[in-house]
């Protein structure tokens, strides 16, 4: 069964055709990127997804089940944005129970789960601390434990290391990377950066003008691109 399944989605905003009938299956345990220029419509698909947004047309289906009228919260996904999302009032520990908390899940399982996803991420010394007293990455990483508590069907990334500085984006790649290898993850994860995009994927969606041009594994896009487009912004070789 497929963790999701898009079908003949479109959005429309006034005049302007965002996303002109999309159809995507992706399969449990995929790391699929979503890649293409700014301005192409993949927060809008994202947004979509997470129920954050509503579709002009199409059905989305998470789970085999149609999510279309589902509210965010009850749909199994878990996002994770660019700019961290954190309560800034909150510690590290809250911004990571808060969720569960809300859930009504027992206080032993919350601290259990806490402390699973603290180590796998390596927060644990900075449980105590305010957002304020974070750098950039130990914020991605606090916004990446509190999706990862929810162990939803999918998580939806959407350009999660674009405020990051050079150097860290590379560390945190792999580190996704390993991540999604170690809890078998069914990840959506967006961004503009083609080198994000190949070294990280399973699979990569090419979408270009609310169109996705080609949908393969990144060899196949890279060696054999669908169209001028996809070979221009993937720089496959002539
Ligand atoms: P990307 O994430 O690929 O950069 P977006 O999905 O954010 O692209 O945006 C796709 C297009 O939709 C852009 O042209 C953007 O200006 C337009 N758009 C996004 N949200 C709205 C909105 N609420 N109203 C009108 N146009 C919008
Ligand atoms: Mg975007």
């Amino acid at each position: 069964m497929a963790a999701l399944s898009i079908r003949a989605l479109s959005k429309r905003y006034a005049n302007l055709e965002v996303l002109k009938g999309i159809d995507l299956d992706i399969e449990s345990g995929e790391f699929t990127v979503l890649v293409g220029p700014s301005g192409c419509g993949k927060s809008t698909l994202l947004n979509i997804v997470a129920g954050l947004d509503r579709a002009t047309d199409g059905t989305i289906e998470i789970g085999g089940r149609v999510v279309n009228d589902v509210p965010p919260k009850d749909r199994d996904i878990a996002m994770v944005f660019q700019s961290y999302a954190l309560y800034p009032s909150m510690t590290v520990r809250q911004n990571i129970t808060f969720g569960m908390e809300c859930r009504g899940v027992a206080k032993a399982e919350q601290e259990k789960a806490l402390a699973n996803v603290a180590k796998l991420l390596q927060i644990e010394p900075l449980l105590a601390r305010k957002p304020s007293q974070l750098s950039g990455g130990q914020r991605q990483r606090v916004a990446m434990g509190r999706a990862l508590v929810r162990d939803p069907l999918l998580f939806l990334f959407d350009e999660p290391l674009s405020n990051l500085d050079a150097k860290l984006r590379v560390e945190m790649r792999m580190e996704i990377k390993r991540l999604h290898q170690r809890i078998g993850a069914t990840i959506i994860y967006v961004t503009h950066d083609q080198i994000e995009a190949m070294t990280m994927a399973t699979r990569i969606a090419v979408m270009h003008r609310g169109v996705v041009q080609q949908f393969a594994d990144p060899d196949t896009v890279y060696r054999y691109p669908a169209n001028l487009f996809v070979a221009r912004f993937m720089g496959s070789p002539p």
